[in-house]
């Protein structure tokens, strides 16, 4: 068969360039020794998942920990699955968590020599590396129909053999030239297949950056390469755009190792030296006692905008994903904890071979106590970015009196010298803990411990006496002034040689003012609570508080 008349036929378009053409247009990329070129690669779904910031941060640390690249392309070659605005929400939603391409689509970089980076837009290049294929005999059209490749699958499953277009069963492998010529000129719509060369009788080992070795047989699938529209599958696609983008290491879910055997026939066949993989442990979550992979369907927390819509603080998210990532982060940050996490030097080999455990209470924790780090400038800006895009209308107002809202943030997270407090979870948790500064939020049902005449007496008591010039002590004295007036000891001391003698203490008398001033036994200190509301709606709240 004249292969080269084949291809022409199959591939009539006469601007392509050659093989070596494309080589010299993306040349090797000129970086120091051990520099990763690493990319994100994802559909235009308008979906983006934590399993992609995950990925992603992965791709963007091995980048930069070794003054590499990493860059975005963007996989549309299924159309019916594009969203106008994905590739904006892609770097829109790693931009919050702080990762930054340094070329790609979209991103305006001096570097963006290697693109176009949208696939759709690099169809020339899929088609001059099939048409090459076919001249050299390692590729071929296929004019199966959809029912024909249902009737070989059938007849596969019957005789219990590997489903799939390979071997006998690929009917289109070996058309005479007077079929294919006549299928062409009938107009029969054809797809092209790999040619493959492979044998599933053999294996051989591979080495997997994060797997290590393992075994992988060859391919003998004839794959598809371009659909009878001429747009690339994922696996032509990927070998092409890794080879000429310069990829070093391809990071990519495990999902993908089943046609890695594909991939590397496919490196092999264009003549393409393979980049390095690594393929990611899914992440997962426990379920009652089971751990299972995290489902769009049954866990919001798998999309990225819940944690900007639930208020997230994106570096305490980031940061906990590198616990997951790597597992000496997390003793590596208790040894910095003043460290930022980019000084930390990630290593793809350690990270782990099997599942993730992802898991919302954990990343609470570090929520809290990254929250707890900031100063309250930083945490009002945080705060405030919740409330602009997220909050009500009374939420956005409140963070038009800064000078209010850095007093009460001084106050619960315990900043200026004294032990930072961990209060502080997500953006609306903090700003719902501090609704009872607001008189429009504020709405308490008391349950006091003691019968009304007490909890009147004690706030008349303490009504009168109240002077907002009171430092912490003399305000605490006046409290244990009130204590002995209503049958409480006024010293602990006191209370606890003798519990019998008092119907209670002084830390009664504070509880009494505590629900009557924040309508909760638990506050900050109260003292300085007072303080931040001002004298007039202290004595309003004790007022309002009697029975
Ligand atoms: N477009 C593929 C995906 O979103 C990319 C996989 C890869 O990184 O190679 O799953």
């Amino acid at each position: 068969m004249n292969l080269e008349k084949l291809a022409k036929a199959l591939i009539p378009d006469t601007d392509l360039l050659s093989v070596s053409e494309y080589e010299q247009l993306y040349p090797p990329r000129d970086m120091p020794a051990g520099a990763e070129v690493t990319r994100l690669a994802p559909s235009p779904t308008g979906f983006i998942h934590l399993g992609n910031l995950y990925s992603a941060l992965a791709d963007e640390r091995a980048a930069h920990t070794t003054g590499g690249i990493f860059y975005l392309r963007i996989e549309d070659t299924d159309d019916k699955r594009k969203v106008d605005g994905a590739v904006e929400s892609v770097i829109r939603s790693l931009d919050y968590f702080g990762l930054k391409f340094d070329e790609g689509a979209e991103i305006a970089s001096p570097l963006n020599k290697y693109g176009p980076y949208y696939q759709r837009a690099r169809a020339k290049i899929y088609r001059a590396f099939a048409k090459d294929l076919i001249a050299r005999g390692l590729a071929y059209p296929c004019f199966c129909t959809a029912e024909e490749l249902d009737e070989i699958r059938e007849e596969q499953t019957a005789q219990g053999q590997t489903p799939g277009y390979w071997g006998k069963w690929a009917k289109c492998r070996n058309l005479s030239e007077e079929e294919i010529y006549s299928a062409l000129s009938a107009k029969k719509p054809f797809v092209i297949r790999l040619k493959s060369q492979g044998d599933i009788s053999k294996k051989f080992t591979f080495r997997d950056a994060i797997k290590g070795d393992i075994t992988v047989t060859e391919n003998d699938q004839d794959v598809v390469i371009l659909k009878s529209d001429g747009i690339p599958t994922y696996h032509f696609a990927h070998a092409i755009d890794d080879h000429f983008m310069r990829t070093t290491l391809v990071i990519r879910g495990e999902e993908w190792l089943a046609s890695l055997p594909v991939h590397l026939e496919l490196f092999k066949v264009l003549g393409f030296k393979p980049p390095r993989y690594a393929h990611t442990a899914s992440l997962m979550k426990m379920d009652g006692d089971t751990k299972r992979k995290l489902s769009k369907r049954k866990d919001p927390e798998l999309s990225l905008d819940y944690y900007r819509a639930a208020g997230y603080f994106a570096p305490a998210v980031v940061k906990y994903l590198m616990t997951l990532l790597n597992s000496d982060f997390e003793e590596w940050e208790m040894k910095n904890p003043a460290a930022d996490y980019r000084d930390f030097k990630f290593r793809i080999n350690k990270m782990g071979k099997s599942g993730a455990l992802f898991d919302l209470q954990k990343l609470a924790d570090v929520s809290r106590s990254e929250i707890s780090k900031l100063s309250e400038d930083e945490c009002f800006a945080f705060l405030k970015g919740w409330a602009d895009e997220f909050g009500s209308e009374a939420d956005k107002a409140r963070f038009e009196n800064r000078e209010y809202i850095i007093k009460i943030l001084a106050l619960i997270m315990g900043t200026g010298g004294k032990k930072r407090r961990k209060d502080l979870e997500t953006a609306p948790q903090a700003i719902r803990l501090t609704d009872y500064f607001f008189d429009d939020a504020f709405s308490p049902e008391y349950s006091f411990r003691q019968d009304d005449e007490t909890v009147n007496r004690v706030l008349s008591l303490f009504a009168e006496s109240y002077d907002p010039s009171d430092d912490n002590q003399t305000w605490f004295a006046k409290l244990k002034a009130i204590a002995p007036r209503v049958g409480f000891a006024a010293e602990m001391s006191e209370y606890k040689q003798n519990p019998e003698a008092y119907r209670g203490n002084v830390s009664d008398v504070a509880e009494i003012l505590r629900i009557a001033v924040t309508g909760s036994p638990n506050s900050p200190d109260l003292c300085t609570v007072m303080g931040i509301l001002g004298k007039e709606r202290t004595l309003a709240r004790i007022a309002a508080a009697k029975r």
